[in-house]
């Protein structure tokens, strides 16, 4: 359904810009600090108006990417991932500007994630791995019967449903409608995903703190190719 230009939102600073005019603006207007990143692009394999920029250090290793990946765009049930090529333990000084990878999560119902090396930045210390610059605005979906405003997702149809048109619907099939490339997979609910921009709030909008108070989830953790 192409129909929307999809704008996304600095979290830096607050500027609305499209996925290529905020790469530019994040390398004019947020290149500074002492710590040397990689600037990192993710985006939906099958879907790239789902889309992502963030700060990385370069002593870090993908593991932090993989934590990163799974809360804002990934967690369900603890299922296995993955980086195509490369493993976790891979270092983030390895990598190169311009590589492109595969992360995969989940092997039954995978989301497949294209992870690009943008460029290298720096950042101010902090005490997160992982910066989140930017990300697209949530899209607007409407019913796929009715054309109302869409209020959940039909994952046994892959259809947007209406509240009203939801009602002819078995609820074990309906899903939220979450700002995610899993969205509609197994039984994913974008729950750890608290990187939701606010307007009104004040920037920069890191949302360390938030971190702390989460609750906490028992989960096995498989290392598939590392
Ligand atoms: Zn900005
Ligand atoms: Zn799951
Ligand atoms: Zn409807």
């Amino acid at each position: 359904m192409p129909k929307q230009t999809i704008n996304g939102n600095c979290f830096i600073c607050g500027k609305t810009a499209a996925k290529a005019a905020m790469k530019n603006h994040i390398l004019k207007e947020h290149d500074n600090g002492d710590e040397k990143c990689y600037l990192m692009k993710a985006e939906g394999a099958y879907n790239k108006n789902y889309w992502l920029f963030f700060t990385v250090p370069m002593d870090a290793t993908l593991t932090v990417v993989d934590k990163f990946l799974r809360q804002i765009w990934c967690e369900c049930c603890g299922h296995m991932s993955a980086f195509r090529p490369g493993g976790k333990s891979k270092k983030v000084s390895t990598l190169l500007v311009g590589d492109t990878f595969l992360y995969e999560y989940d092997f039954g119902s995978t989301t497949e994630i294209i992870l690009t090396v943008v460029s290298e930045i720096l950042r101010p210390k902090q005490r997160e791995k992982v910066l989140l610059l930017a990300r697209n605005e949530p899209m607007t979906e409407t019913c796929d019967t009715c054309k109302a405003p869409a209020n959940d997702y039909n994952a046994w149809e892959s259809e947007f449903v209406c509240e009203n048109c939801a009602k002819d619907v078995d609820e074990d099939a309906l899903l939220p409608i979450v700002n995610s490339p899993r969205m509609g997979e197994c039984g994913y609910t974008g729950d750890e995903d608290r990187w939701i921009f606010d307007p009104n709030k004040p920037f920069p909008q890191t949302f360390s703190g938030y971190a702390k108070n989460r609750p906490r989830y028992i989960r096995v953790m498989e290392n598939c190719e590392d």
